[in-house]
């Protein structure tokens, strides 16, 4: 490691191998990470024990979205020479203060987290969903603090499971390391604590939703692997065609002369969010509001601005397909770098609460 990686403050982020990126990862959390490599100490994880979370009867799909993520990290911009890819299931202190942590939350806690409650409704877990499912934002809270990470980007779904970040990194200072619970949590490392208190970086949009109907509730839904709504960035342009084509808009507009809802419309929030060109859009939601453009017209548009900012991330990943040993051996090397920095933190963790026998 390096002087300057040395000061560089730590960054932690990660996906679960759940599926490939999306358009929501991107401007949610991605995007950000991909331009704060140069600034942070970046560590990017892919959870794959929370994939077993909903996945655990299919191994072998986690196993193949583990290297799907792996090439979409590397395509988006992810640099290696930078930035450290791991692999949650090899970091065995994760797993351990993953166990300390769960001491610091009492059990009603975890189930008031609200986006326990969505995934629970949005993803059908019923009442079945395991006891593992539960601890998953506790684990969360052990990717980041075993990183003693000072920031983290992510969208507007991880906010309760950062405020749980901070409650237990502020209690495992209070507790062990002696600091003073009026501390500012900007103060918490100065005054001897073993964790920072971790920001939470949401992107320029901190929930972007997918492209079906509303769910139960009437909301539109978050794009999600899970939720069959969303567009990839390694989607080819005549995926992205069918997807947008097929797009949910204004349900109660049967033909281009009714006048359209632009409100809560997902074509619309895709054009406010992908489509630099403002003018275009203000006028076409007039004439959209007027009936006096299609549908199709619009989708068209919206296209031609999706493929632009995807098919470049798709070429580059092609490349990635025909060299998995490269992919691979990215992911092992920076797994083995995490699991020394993790080890550290443990044996650090473990002497604040007087846990270090030998
Ligand atoms: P799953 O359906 O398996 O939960 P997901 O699509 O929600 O998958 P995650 O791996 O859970 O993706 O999330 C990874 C990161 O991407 C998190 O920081 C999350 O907040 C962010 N993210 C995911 N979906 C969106 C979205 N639609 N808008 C903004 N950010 C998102
Ligand atoms: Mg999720």
């Amino acid at each position: 490691m390096t002087e300057a990686t040395k000061q560089k403050p730590r960054l932690v982020s990660g996906d679960t191998p759940t599926g490939r990126l999306h358009l929501g990862h991107w401007v949610g959390s991605v995007e950000n990470r991909v331009q704060m490599q140069d600034d942070y100490d970046c560590y990017f994880l892919i959870a794959n024990i929370q994939a077993f979370t909903t996945r655990m009867d299919k191994p072998a799909e986690v196993h193949q979205n583990v290297m799907e993520l792996m090439m979409d990290y590397l395509a988006v911009g992810i640099d290696p020479k930078r930035s450290t890819i791991f692999l949650q299931s090899e970091i065995a202190a994760i797993a351990e203060l993953t166990v300390f942590f769960s001491m610091f939350v009492p059990f009603p806690r975890v189930m008031r987290n609200p986006t326990i409650k969505d995934e629970i409704r949005d993803k059908g877990l019923g009442e079945n969903y395991p006891f593992g499912f539960l601890l998953y934002p506790i684990s969360q809270v052990a990717d980041i603090l075993a990183f003693l990470s000072q920031v983290v980007p992510v969208g507007e779904d991880q906010i309760p499971h950062m405020e749980l970040t901070r409650e237990v990194a502020r209690r495992f200072n209070q507790l062990y390391c002696g600091v003073d619970p009026h501390t500012e949590d900007a103060d918490y490392q100065k005054q001897g604590g073993l964790f920072p208190i971790v920001e939470t970086k949401l992107g320029r949009t901190r929930r972007l939703i997918g492209t079906g109907a509303p769910g139960s509730d009437g909301n539109l839904l978050k794009m999600s692997k899970s939720l069959n709504n969303a567009i990839f960035l390694s989607d080819d342009p005549d995926t992205i065609k069918k997807k947008v084509m097929n797009m949910y808009t204004d349900p109660n507009r049967l033909k281009a002369t009714d006048k359209g809802t632009v409100e809560n419309n997902p074509l619309w929030v895709f054009h406010d969010t992908f489509n630099p060109d403002t003018a275009w859009i203000e006028e076409a939601k007039n004439r959209y509001r007027e009936g006096a453009i299609g549908d199709v017209e619009c989708k068209r548009c919206l296209i031609d601005v999706l493929v632009a900012i995807i098919e470049p991330i798709r070429q580059r990943r092609s490349q990635f397909e025909h060299d998995l040993h490269y992919v691979k051996k990215v992911l092992q090397e920076g797994t083995e770098k995490a699991n020394v920095v993790a080890a550290k933190t443990l044996l650090l963790a473990k002497e604040a609460m007087k846990q270090r026998y030998f």
